[in-house]
Parts: C-alpha cells; structure tokens; sequence
C-alpha cells in the first residue's frame, strides 16, 4: 500500500509516496511560499500529491492515507494545529480539512516527532523501540518513541527536550521565555555563538583565521579537525553541553538509543563517540545498566515526510 508524507517547514514543503517497507516511491521539494496563507498552501499540497502518485504509477485513489508534520503545536490526537509561528497558523482544523478536501485519511503531527518515528521506522532507530531523537539544527527538536510509539503528553504538548531546563542561574532568555534550556546551549545557533566568543577571544588563532568570511556550526569543527586548540575546547565544551542533557534524559527515560540528526550530527563519529563514551562512562559509574546507543540519524531531510507517511500506515 501506498501512503503519502508531507513535511512543511517555514521555507519548503518536502513530500513523498512511501510503501509500507518504507521505499520512496516519489517525491519532490518546492517553496512553502507562507504569505499565500493557508487555503493556498493546502490545495497546492493536495494537487502536489496526486501528481506524485500519477509520478509513481498508480491512481490517486489507491493512496491509502496522508500524514503531515508541521513545525509547531500540534494536537496529534484532534489533528489541529494549535500554532506555528512559522507558517503564521493558529488553530487550524489541518486533518479534518485534507479529509473533507480528499476524503482519505489524514493525521497530522510535530514536525520532530515526525522525523522521530521515521527514523524509527525506517532509519538508524529501526533496531531500536525505546528511543530519543534529537536534531541539533537552528533550534532543537525531539521525538520520544516507547514501545514503537510515539510520546507526546497531554495535549501532544511535551517531548520538548529542547526545553529542558539545564542551567538554573542563566542570564540567557529561551525563545520559550525560560532561562538556561538545552537548547540555549546546543543549537547551532549556541554553537555559533560560542565560536564567536572565542574568535573574539583569540583572534590570532586558527580558528580566527578561518572564520574571517563568517561563523557556522561547522567553523569550530573544521579548526579542531587542523588541530587548533581553541577550536578544539570549543567543541569539548559544546560536546559536553549535549552530553548533559542527554544524561539528564537518560536518567528520565533510559531509552535503548538516542538518535541525533539536524546539521550538526552531520560531523558523525566526532560528536557521537564522544558523546557515546561520556554516556556510557556515567551509566558504568552509577550502575544504572543497561547501556545506551547513540547513533546519528540516516534519512537527512526524507526523515519527516517518511514518518509522517508512517503517522497513516
Ligand atoms: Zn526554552
């Protein structure tokens, strides 16, 4: 059976048709064009997908349900999407309209939670069905998977690791209007952040050097990858930052695995070893056995269409 996920993000809407073992069957990317507002944005949507079904070779009609993630507030259960700043939506009636409008089924989800039960289902979690997925992008995004389902709390409002407080005396203010959040700490934009400081710090280093055209969450990495000292206790510091909370989620839920995607997870083995060890050497020395996985993601970008197509299987 053939399902379809779409992701809307602020920027772009990605989408696909997806068999129950998961193979894209098609799929495409176009510009979410947000100011056109909501009733413009759902009939391209719905017109988008039954020309990837006609793409795939087969009927409109056979599609056996639609799923879409949307970055923001959203009651799963009820299919609404409470906010989402990004789109400037408030209250959205989403699945029940795609229903009227189509008459399949349609559930709606998180946008991280999506990509959360993606990589469950058919990504680097898929051995896994306890597990914690993180992105570390612009912001933070968090899924919580048990048992082969997804955690959402009441009113689908939780699972928002990025708002974990980790810092009681922190003079930054969250986006979330609380002080010292994770994600305040481990977001690329912390990340670049705290390369600044230390380019301002150091301006002869290496790392100075190679940020003269602009700082990314990639310039720390790159400096220490040459061996810069400055860069290289930045990115400790930034390591253990994530470490922190992601014992702080250990100690809550002790899932078999985290899953960490978003730009950042992209530097593989230099973040997740050391993560992994510093996880490991915590739970050894507390005997709070067994030991915990931590593996980046796999599906990149496919990961919230994938496992919004999954929210209908
Ligand atoms: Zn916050």
């Amino acid at each position: 059976m053939y399902y379809a996920g779409v992701d809307i993000g602020g920027k772009n809407v990605k989408m696909g048709i997806v068999d129950d073992f998961g193979n894209v069957v098609s799929s495409m990317e176009y510009k979410t064009l947000m100011e056109r507002g909501y009733d413009a944005i759902l009939l391209e949507l719905i017109e988008n997908i039954k020309s990837l079904c006609e793409q795939a070779g087969f009927d409109f009609d056979e599609l056996s349900g639609i799923g879409i993630g949307v970055p923001g507030i959203v009651n799963s259960n009820a299919g609404l999407v409470m906010s989402c700043a990004n789109l400037n939506w408030k209250g959205v009636d989403l699945a029940n309209d795609v229903k009227n409008l189509t008459g399949k089924e349609c559930k709606v989800c998180n946008d991280a939670n999506c990509a959360a039960l993606g990589e469950q289902r058919f990504g680097s979690g898929r051995n896994y069905k306890n597990l914690v997925f993180i992105t570390l992008g612009t912001g933070i995004g968090s899924g919580i998977i048990i048992n082969g389902n997804l955690f959402e709390g009441l009113g689908c409002a939780g699972a928002e690791a990025g708002h974990m407080g980790i810092q009681v005396e922190a003079e930054d203010i969250c986006s979330c209007g609380n002080k010292g959040c994770w994600e305040s700490y481990v977001s690329a934009s912390a990340l670049i952040s705290q390369t600044q400081e230390a380019v301002k710090k150091n301006p002869n280093s290496l790392l100075a050097k190679m940020c003269k055209d602009g700082v990314s969450g990639k310039s720390a990495f790159a400096a220490a990858r040459e061996g810069d000292a400055v860069a290289k206790n930045v990115v400790d510091r930034y390591i253990g930052y994530v470490t922190y909370g992601i014992i702080g989620l250990t100690n809550i839920l002790h899932p078999q695995a985290f899953v960490l995607g978003g730009g950042i997870a992209n530097e593989g083995a230099t973040l997740i070893l050391p993560v992994k060890t510093m996880l490991n050497e915590y739970i050894d020395n507390n005997g709070f056995y067994p030991y915990v996985d931590v593996v980046c993601a796999s599906l990149g970008n496919k990961a919230g269409f994938m496992g919004a197509a999954a929210l209908v299987m």
